[in-house]
């Protein structure tokens, strides 16, 4: 069967073992592992079309480095298990540029990514100037290379996971709306949608920014709020020797990585001055033209063969973080048969087939790997945050 001509159905079950709440990259991976380990019925209940979140403008940007030992190894995992797939890797390379200030903290943190077995090279500017003749690294100190980091399609990539999933049997249905998730005696009972009631014992919330929300019915709050960041879509005149790699630029503040044909995406990676808190049904979803013109400049005054590049236009999307910007994962503190996919904070894309795989084994067999166990909901209440082993200086690490 096609997954085009199951989605949107009214045949919704009465009942299921499972039901997943967001068809966004890191429900669709929750679903397809999970449809490996003979769980009888899984429900994934999607409000709008399959990859219309985060994961719709999402980077997909892919790497192993990290600033903490666990999420250097759960992104590692999670590279792998998408070179499994047939999804399409684009390795084109990533390049970080650091100012003075982060000089030793680049050192210790490579050195860190290192010892796990991170392929990562320090650049001294010279070393990046050859790399990229004509670049400006006025403030650049050093950076590095992580040549085996890349990027994908977040929406093939969820549709891959999303067509696993149904051809194992999931039933996925999209343009459904979870209005409430029903608790008897602190269990599961229930959830209820505009096209019916599913009476089931396990539900995963993985509905990204949303997630609080639907979260109300069981009175268990999330510490997640809505960032509303945005992408200025640029297209480059110079069809020679194009600009391959992804680019951290932490000086000023921004990244850029390819997209299709000549164009690339241009992102804010700082501090997010000039991002807003917001509702996740009612903010703007147009860029602010000063904003995007202002990511261009700053793309511009880096590498100067972009003076004459186009900017194609932007968009604003949210990112569902959490306050020590890392995800809330595994079980429900207080309601049996609820876990928690959510808060990925701006870097989920990467650690979904990782989140898909240790979620499954947690439900299904009550596999509590020592990884997830890191991004449980307790942390927030007693005040253990994550925090990277070596913090970046005047940046959102
Ligand atoms: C601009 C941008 C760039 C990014 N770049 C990168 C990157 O380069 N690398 C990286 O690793 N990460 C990146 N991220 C982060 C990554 O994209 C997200 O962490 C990831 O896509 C989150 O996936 P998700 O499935 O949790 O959320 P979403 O994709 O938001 O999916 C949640 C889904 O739940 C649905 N939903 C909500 N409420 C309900 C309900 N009541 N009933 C039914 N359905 C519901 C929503 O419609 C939505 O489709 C980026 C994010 C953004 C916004």
């Amino acid at each position: 069967m096609k997954l085009q001509d199951t989605l949107n159905q009214n045949n919704l079950p009465t009942k299921s073992d499972v039901v997943i709440i967001g068809g966004g990259i890191i429900g669709c991976s929750i679903a397809m592992f999970l449809s490996t380990k003979g769980v009888n019925s899984i429900t994934l209940i999607e409000m709008n079309s399959l990859s219309s979140g985060a994961t719709h403008k999402s980077g997909a940007m892919i790497r192993e480095f990290y600033q903490t030992d666990f999420l250097i190894e759960m992104a590692k995992e999670s590279k792998k298990l998408f070179e499994k797939t047939e999804i399409k890797i684009n390795k084109n390379g990533r390049l970080y540029l650091f100012s003075k200030e982060n000089k030793e903290i680049v050192e210790q943190n490579v050195k860190l990514n290192q010892d796990h077995g991170v392929n990562l090279e320090i650049l001294s500017t010279e070393q990046i100037e050859k790399l990229i003749p004509n670049i400006n690294l006025s403030n650049v100190e050093i950076g590095f290379l992580e040549p085996n980091a890349g990027y994908v399609d977040s929406v093939d990539s969820t549709y891959y996971f999303a067509n696993e999933a149904l051809n194992n049997g999931v039933g996925i249905f999209t343009h459904t709306k979870v209005e409430s998730i029903e608790v008897k005696n602190d269990k599961i009972k229930s959830v209820t949608t505009d096209k019916g009631k599913i009476e089931t014992s396990i539900v995963v919330n993985a509905a990204g920014a949303w997630a609080n929300y639907i979260n109300k019915s069981t009175n268990e709050n999330l510490p997640i709020f809505a960032l509303r960041v945005q992408q200025a879509l640029v297209k480059s005149n110079s069809y020679f020797d194009p600009f391959k790699y992804c680019l951290m630029d932490y000086v000023n503040g921004t990244y850029m990585r390819p997209d299709d044909g000549n164009s690339y995406i241009i992102g804010e990676e700082l501090g997010f001055e000039q991002s807003d808190i917001v509702s996740p049904d009612f903010y703007n979803q147009s860029a602010d033209e000063n904003i995007i013109l202002n990511h261009k400049l700053k793309i511009e005054n880096r590498l100067p063969r972009f003076k004459d590049s186009i900017l194609k236009g932007g968009h604003a999307a949210l990112y569902d973080m959490t306050p020590d910007a890392n995800p809330i994962l595994g079980k429900s503190t207080k309601i049996k048969g609820l876990f928690y996919a959510v808060g990925f904070s701006g870097h989920g894309f990467k650690l979904s087939p990782i989140i898909g795989k240790l979620l499954s084994e947690l439900i299904v067999e009550n596999i509590k790997d020592p990884l997830l166990d890191k991004f449980n909901l307790t942390r927030f209440t007693i005040k253990n945050l994550i925090k990277p082993k070596f913090p970046f200086k005047n940046m959102l690490n």
